[in-house]
């Protein structure tokens, strides 16, 4: 599996010491406010739970899966393959996301949530591709761990076609890895 890494992007430690950060910042934008953690699966996974115990004010967790149809594309049609089970009505949402690539999947989520009448919604995205932004998608990310080039990526927690989710870092693959 490391064989068919032809770069490391971020590293263990980056990524660490970056989602530290974000901790903290989004610790004391909470406070008192009791949050929803929203992850969007499975991408999120990784990330979503170095995060969440770096987040040091009472919050609730929750989940929601989305899929839509691609292999290195995504294409935006989308479907909620598994919904949020809390009841975020009246409640502060942040939205956990692996990568903010076109946008069509936080664009789809975030509407799917403001359907709810949350108090708030944010997002916390790991990655930001901004090269990569659809003609038409606003929505700005309000916590970015970290932006990159227009490269495809894998590890901790981004996959292609379902591997390289384990690697602890972010890396670029070899292109003779797509052919497997
Ligand atoms: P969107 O294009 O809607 O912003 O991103 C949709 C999804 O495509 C992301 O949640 C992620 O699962 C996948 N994706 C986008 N860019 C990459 C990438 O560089 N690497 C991997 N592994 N997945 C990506
Ligand atoms: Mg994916």
């Amino acid at each position: 599996m490391e064989n068919d890494i032809l770069k490391i992007l971020i590293s263990e430690e980056e990524l660490h010491s970056r989602i530290a950060q974000l901790g903290e910042e989004i610790t004391r934008d909470y406070a008192g406010k009791d949050p929803v953690i929203l992850g969007v699966l499975k991408g999120v996974v990784v990330f979503y739970a170095d995060m969440i115990r770096q987040i040091r004010v009472p919050c609730q967790m929750d989940f929601m899966c989305l899929s839509s149809y691609h292999g290195t594309q995504s294409t935006g049609n989308m479907v909620v393959r598994q919904d949020m089970s809390v009841d975020v009505t009246g409640r502060h949402v942040l939205i956990l996301e692996d990568i903010f690539d076109t946008g069509s999947s936080l664009d789809y989520t975030y509407r799917h949530v403001c359907s709810k009448n949350p108090a708030s919604i944010r997002i916390c995205t790991l990655l930001d591709k901004p090269e990569r932004r659809k003609p038409g998608i606003t929505l700005v990310p309000d916590y970015v761990g970290f932006t990159i080039p227009n490269e495809f990526v894998v590890g901790y927690g981004l996959d292609f076609n379902e591997h390289y989710r384990n690697l602890p870092y972010v890396g670029v693959l070899k292109p003779e890895a797509y052919q497997k």
